[in-house]
């Protein structure tokens, strides 16, 4: 029995980050000043504190300025939509990142809205889902552009590929097909209610699994030689009592003996979300300051 290649999601992460760092200082040299994220936080959610941390600590590695703003639980919306128009119109920010879930009051798709498209580095706003649509330059949602980087390093071109995307959220599964058939890949979306979907799973050549449920795709609805992408975070009870411990979608041991290549869960998809984070706001900070991005690869 053959086994997968493992994609090391990890490393081309770091690869990244190193590049994005090389390009900061470049343009903070041609702009005078540093290219800017700010992220805001919203209430006390402990993953989300542990992501907003982990956002700023890296942005600043790569030579970057990070505000992070952090506003009380009962936040009201007028509150938060000021602030980020006030983050609009500060030309010291280039990025702006509301931490999602936001507390059940607020009406996240209307916070969203607000923040102006040129500084949307987590491609949600209509404005950049519609640039995507329309195979416009824009930006793209940080995970699945993600996704993207990896499957190209692996496989080149990805024209005429088979690719079943299963999810289809506004973060994940939707941009992602968005991004497969821009690279002419055949794409088919799955979701709760496909049927037969092991049997849809087994035709890609490119399959990438962004549903939350712990291992829920099988090593034999996969294609021998198939590039599995597993976007899941999914945690669990350890063997330890009262530890946790991160699972993907995918039946990562199962899936590794039939597969060509697979992503592991932690350290394939997760460390490449943030890397594009600070890709995108150097992206960003270029077309803000009108300087021309020397590392066209990025
Ligand atoms: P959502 O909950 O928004 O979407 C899940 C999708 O999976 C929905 O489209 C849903 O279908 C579909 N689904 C649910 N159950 C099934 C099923 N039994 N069969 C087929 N499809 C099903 O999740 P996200 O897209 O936000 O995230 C997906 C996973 O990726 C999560 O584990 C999340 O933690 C992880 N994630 C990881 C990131 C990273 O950095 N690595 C970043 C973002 C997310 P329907 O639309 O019909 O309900």
């Amino acid at each position: 029995m053959s086994q997968a290649a493992v994609i090391d999601g990890k490393a081309f992460a770091a690869g990244l980050r190193a590049r994005v760092g090389v390009a900061a200082a470049a343009f903070e040299a041609k702009a005078g000043r540093k290219a800017g994220l700010a992220v805001v936080l919203v209430g006390d959610d402990p993953a989300s504190q542990v992501y907003v941390r982990n956002k700023g600590k890296q942005t600043v590695e790569a030579g970057m300025a990070s505000f992070e703003h952090k506003l009380p639980a009962d936040t009201a919306q007028a509150d938060l939509i000021a602030l980020v128009e006030r983050l609009n119109a500060d030309p010291a920010v280039d990025g702006i990142l509301v931490q999602l879930p936001l507390p059940k009051h607020l009406d996240e798709q209307a916070v969203v809205e607000r923040i102006s498209p040129n500084k949307d580095v987590d491609g949600l706003t209509p404005t950049s889902t519609g640039r995507l649509a329309l195979g416009l330059p824009g930006l793209v949602p940080c995970t699945p552009l993600g996704c993207l980087m990896l499957l190209k390093d692996r496989l080149g071109d990805l024209s005429g590929k088979d690719a079943v995307v299963i999810g289809r959220s506004i973060l994940v599964g939707k941009p992602m097909a968005q991004l497969l058939l821009a690279e002419s890949c055949t794409v088919t979306i799955a979701h709760s209610r496909t049927q037969n979907l092991a049997d849809v799973v087994r035709r890609a050549d490119i399959v990438v699994a962004a549903v939350g449920r712990p291992e829920m795709v099988k090593a034999d609805w996969i294609k021998p030689g198939a590039t599995v992408i597993d976007v899941g975070i999914n945690r669990v009870p350890a063997a330890e009592e009262g530890k946790t411990r991160l699972i993907g979608d995918v039946d990562y041991a199962g899936a590794s003996t039939v597969a060509g290549a697979i992503t592991p869960v932690p350290g394939g998809v997760g460390p490449m979300t943030i890397a594009v984070l600070l890709r995108n706001t150097l992206v960003a900070a270029h077309r803000i300051a009108g300087v021309a991005l020397e590392d066209q690869a990025l």
